[in-house]
């Protein structure tokens, strides 16, 4: 049984559950491979890795079985001694160590060989660093006020006019501003506008509706203006008036 190790034949077995990778299988097992895995692995463990991959998942199958006497001269060479293939008992110390680093399992020694399986860099305890998803706020939990990347998306959503007198804004003249003034009235896209700087002096703590009112006795809005603004107000308590997010 022991010599088996070192026999020159080879041959496949299959799993009760092949596995047939596609093509961006092999993208990702590539990447893993190179990125995460080699890092941790010597010459000859990687060669041997990969040898043992191409022989198993690269036809569909997760175990085989290796002689690797015959094996060795084909995965690598110019290793310790230059020129030469790593010997039988190099091999068989580096499949401990890989097996060690749960890389493949030895699943018995044969008369033809020894029986591996392998396991993918994903499947490898810390090797692939699972992928921290991005965690995005949802647009409700967002500040609008206190952040100055976030103003400039409320002045973005009134396209850079007053929200109230629809006056243009520009750089010297705008106020992101509390519809309904704090502490009632919170830092959300539903409650904070972009204004010029006249209307915030003037509208202070007074109700939107009943400035947008002043505004138009005062002529500054026409009737339809006037209307108009308090259905955008409206849209705006109900959430339709979104800036952009993220
Ligand atoms: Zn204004």
């Amino acid at each position: 049984m022991t010599d088996g190790l070192f026999s020159v034949a080879f041959r496949m077995h299959t799993l009760s559950q092949p596995s047939l990778f596609q093509m961006d299988d092999f993208r990702q097992f590539f990447i893993d491979f190179q990125d995460h895995l080699a890092p941790r692995l010597d010459v000859y463990e990687q060669a041997i890795y990969l040898y043992v991959a191409r022989h198993n998942v690269a036809v569909g199958k997760r175990d085989a079985l290796i002689g690797f006497k015959s094996a060795r001269k084909k995965m690598a060479f110019g290793v310790g001694k230059a020129g030469t293939s790593p010997s039988e008992g190099i091999i068989y110390e580096k499949l401990k160590s890989l097996e060690a680093k749960g890389c493949v399992k030895i699943l018995s020694s044969e008369r033809l060989g020894t029986r591996l399986q392998i396991l993918l860099p994903a499947e490898i305890e810390g090797i692939v660093p699972s992928a921290v998803p991005q965690s995005v706020p949802s647009l409700e939990d967002v500040d609008f006020f206190g952040v100055a990347e976030n103003r400039s998306r409320i002045l973005a959503r009134e396209s850079w006019r007053c929200f109230y007198c629809s006056s243009k804004l520009d750089e010297n003249n705008n106020v992101i501003e509390h519809v309904v003034s704090r502490p009632a009235g919170d830092n959300s896209y539903r409650n904070v506008v972009a204004a010029c700087r006249q209307c915030n002096n003037r509208k202070n703590s007074v109700a939107a509706e009943d400035f947008l009112r002043t505004l138009y006795r005062d002529g500054v809005l026409s009737v339809d203006e006037f209307k108009t603004r308090l259905a955008h107000l409206e849209r705006l308590r109900l959430g339709e008036l979104r800036p952009q997010w993220p």
